[in-house]
């Protein structure tokens, strides 16, 4: 997924302050309430990884997320996680088809 993906365009998530909260899915809620939770310096670590990434050209997959630790295999700020990566269940069958299509670039 390149970087830690949040229910949030990169948009919303610049401008907070802007976002009409009623009109978001309850996952986006959720989202925007890690957010704004969220140390600073993480906050804008995102910011500019989303302003700045390139899906590696050729690829069919985007690169590992950002906060992945290539050496431990775990998320380096798994308290701040987005809700997707807290409702995708480790070990389900579509755990496995992302485990078996990104086995090559890990
Ligand atoms: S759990 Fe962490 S490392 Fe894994 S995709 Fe989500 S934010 Fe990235």
């Amino acid at each position: 997924m390149g970087y830690p993906a949040f229910n949030l365009t990169l948009e919303q998530l610049a401008g907070v302050e802007a976002i009409d909260v009623a009109s978001l899915s309850e996952l986006a809620r959720a989202d925007l309430t890690r957010w704004v939770a969220m140390p600073s310096r993480l906050r804008d670590g995102i910011l500019q990884q989303m302003a700045d990434y390139v899906a590696p050209i050729g690829a069919t997959l985007d690169g590992p997320c950002t906060w992945l630790d290539p050496e431990t295999k775990q998320c380096r700020h798994h308290q701040h996680r987005p809700q997707v990566c807290r409702d995708f269940a480790v070990g389900s069958s579509g755990c496995r088809q992302w485990r078996a299509a990104y086995h090559e670039l890990l």
